[in-house]
Formats: structure tokens, sequence, C-alpha cells
């Protein structure tokens, strides 16, 4: 066998990691496969060779002794020693490689059906809505849903079968689920793989069906799911619970919860991302003399004042009183929008007072470099 650097032969850095040799390796696999290089020796050398390159560096302890003391390190191992991988092994290295089954060309170069062992059924994934207030929005919360679904049947716990006697391993692939095919080529061994087509890939055959779940192996069910939420969560945000979806027959691995968020609005505050807002109305007289208000937050009801001449439009804001980013201490500002409330309908009395006020130079309107203008404070929410 070819003593090149097997790095050279990845084309790799000798520090790099696992991904790099693998996805090297597995370029390298695709370029120079036999199947797309009929009758060809020289790419059938460099296929060889970079599965023996592959075979040492993606093995740490190998690689390990490769780079202390060389093609001589592996040598007890068979490779190296001038042995050499013979397709097979080659062909068997590929599962980890293309994930799955283990054959590339069935799924990189078409042809072939889905190949790969035994196919355990996966549960179907389970949607389900939660109603978030903005209190639980702002804290995070712990939800205990019943949710119904499916699940293994108690019956024939999952198997789908009526009793042991009426389940079997498949006679067809033996319980493995694919069937192979090995051909002689010039190349050497080829093996094709399937899913078997009497089980479906599940390795077992039932010749009688339980009267419960009529074969399914599932049937319907309650669960309570204790769900936890960060904070911060917002408006058609999903989540999801691996394993908390339906049930899946025969052993196999059930499928996920996916909680979808819903907001319920709350009376009086409006959030707009981290942020939560609070329209104020305050009357001319309080917005002319100052006072303090009692104003609702996240947190319960807080004071604050307003000071004299305060004029409307103005922002006030309440620093860290918002809502936190998800997964962060990051959190926003409760924002007080002051609206000067204006009466609608006023008394003789009172219309007397106003028109005298009117005439009163104070009440000219004088907008000075101390009022903000409307984009100053725009500008200023904003940031
Ligand atoms: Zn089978
Ligand atoms: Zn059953």
């Amino acid at each position: 066998m070819s003593k090149r650097d097997y790095y050279d032969i990845l084309g790799v850095a000798r520090g790099a990691d696992a991904a790099e040799i693998k996805s090297a390796y597995r370029k390298l696999a695709i370029k120079y496969h036999p199947d797309k290089n009929p009758d060809n020796k020289e790419a059938e050398e460099k296929f060889k060779e970079g599965a023996e390159a592959y075979e040492i560096l993606s093995n740490p302890e190998k690689r390990q002794r490769y780079d202390q003391f060389g093609h001589a390190g592996n040598s007890a191992s068979g490779f190296g020693g001038g042995g050499g991988m013979n397709m097979d092994d080659i062909f068997s290295q590929f599962g980890d490689i293309f994930g799955g089954g283990g054959n590339p060309f069935e799924s990189f170069f078409g042809g072939g059906s889905r190949g790969g062992g035994r196919r355990a059924p996966k549960g179907s994934n389970l949607r389900i809505k939660v109603k978030m207030t903005l209190d639980e929005i702002a804290k995070g919360t712990e939800k205990k849903v019943k949710v119904n679904k499916q699940v293994v049947c108690n019956t024939c716990t999952g198997t789908g079968a009526k009793d042991k006697s009426s389940y079997h391993t498949c006679s067809t692939c033996g319980g493995a689920g694919s069937v192979r095919r090995v051909t002689n080529t010039i190349l050497g061994q080829m093996q094709t793989t399937s899913t078997c087509p009497t089980c479906n890939g599940e390795g077992v055959e039932i010749t009688a069906k339980c009267q419960t779940c009529k074969g399914e192996g599932l049937t319907r069910g309650e669960e309570t799911i204790t769900i936890n939420i960060p904070a911060g969560v917002s408006e058609g945000m999903q989540l999801s619970m691996s394993g908390k979806g339906n049930a899946a027959a025969r052993g196999g691995v059930p499928g996920d919860l996916i909680i979808l968020v819903e907001e319920v609005p709350h009376e009086q505050l409006k959030r707009d991302g981290i942020n939560v807002i609070y329209d104020l109305y305050i009357n001319f007289a309080d917005a002319a003399l100052g006072t303090s208000v009692e104003i609702p937050t996240i947190d319960g009801k807080a004071k604050i004042k307003i000071e004299p001449g305060t004029q409307g439009g103005k922002i006030l804001r309440l620093k860290g009183k918002g809502i936190p980013e998800v997964n962060s201490y990051h959190k926003g500002d409760q924002l007080i929008y002051i609206n000067i409330w204006t009466p609608k309908a006023v008394s003789a009395d009172e219309k007397a007072l106003l028109e005298k006020l009117r005439e009163s130079p104070n009440f000219k309107p004088q907008p000075g470099k101390s009022e903000k203008s409307f984009f100053e404070r725009i500008k200023e929410y904003f940031e």
C-alpha cells in the first residue's frame, strides 16, 4: 500500500479536527468511488488510499500513534504493514461517514432503495398551544399541560402483536431490517443494501394483531407534561421538547412536543419587544403643578413623580422594568407615555375660569430649547 502521508492524502492540516477529516474523506470517497470510475485503476487506488488514511485519522488512538511513529505506528493493526483494506472494509466504514445504513451510492448516486439497518418506527411530533400572560412572559413559567396523544398500547406493550407467539423475528431479513446483495465485480465485492420488503425495515413480523390497538402498538392516552418556558418568549415562538410527542410502536423513538406560544394581551400594559409601554393620562392642572401618580408595572404598582411643567408627549422610562431577552440577562424598560387629558365638557364656572386662564401670558405656548421635539423623543425611545 501507499506510504503517502495520511494528512496529504485527505488534504487536511495536521491539526484538522474530526469533522474536517470526515468531510475531506467524504469528498474523496465520492470522487473516487468505483461506481463513478469504472475500470479506472488509479481512481481505485486513490479510493483505497483515502479509506486507509481515514481509518487511521478518524481513530484518536491510531491517529496519535501515527502522529508519533508514522506509518510504522499502526503496523500491528494490519494497516501500513502492507495489509491494506479490502472493499468490504471500506464499505463497512461508510456507515459512519454517510450516516444511516451505510451504502453511499444509494443516497449519493441515485438508484437503489433506501438502505440501512433495522428501522425503528418514529413517533410523530405533537403540537400544542400555550397561553402566556405578560407577567408569565416577564418571569418565565412552569406549566403543567394535559395532552391527549398516542401512547404505547398497554395490552401488547407496543408490539402490536396478539401475544408472544404472534411476534416473530422477520424471516426474510433475520431481524436486520435490510436485505443485502453482494455482487462480484472487477473492482472486488460490491454490496448493496435495501429495506426489507417483508417487515418494512422493522425487523419483526406479526402474525396475529393485538385487538386493543389493531396492530398499531399505540392507543390514545393522556399525559400531564411539565413545560418550562423561559422568560422573554413571544407570540408565535416555538419551543420543542424532545421525546414528549406521540409515542412510537415497537420500541421506537417518540416524537417531539412542539409548543407554540400565544400571548394573552395585558389590560393596561402593551408589550413592544423587550419594552413595556404604558399610556398615562394626567390632567392639565397636574401637568402644570406636578404630582405623583400610581401606575401599573409587571411587578405590581409603582409610584412615579410628574414634574411641574410636564409637557404632553413626554416619555418617562423605568429602567429594567421591561421583559428580559430570552436566555439573557438583558432586560427591557417600561416606558410611560404622558398624555395630557383635555376636558371634553366643562361647567359654566369652569368655562369662566378657563377663559381667564386663556388670557394669561403663561398659557401661551412657548416651546424652547428645553422641550424635546417629537423626533428626539422617538429617537430616544428606540435607543
Ligand atoms: Zn424483514
Ligand atoms: Zn396493542
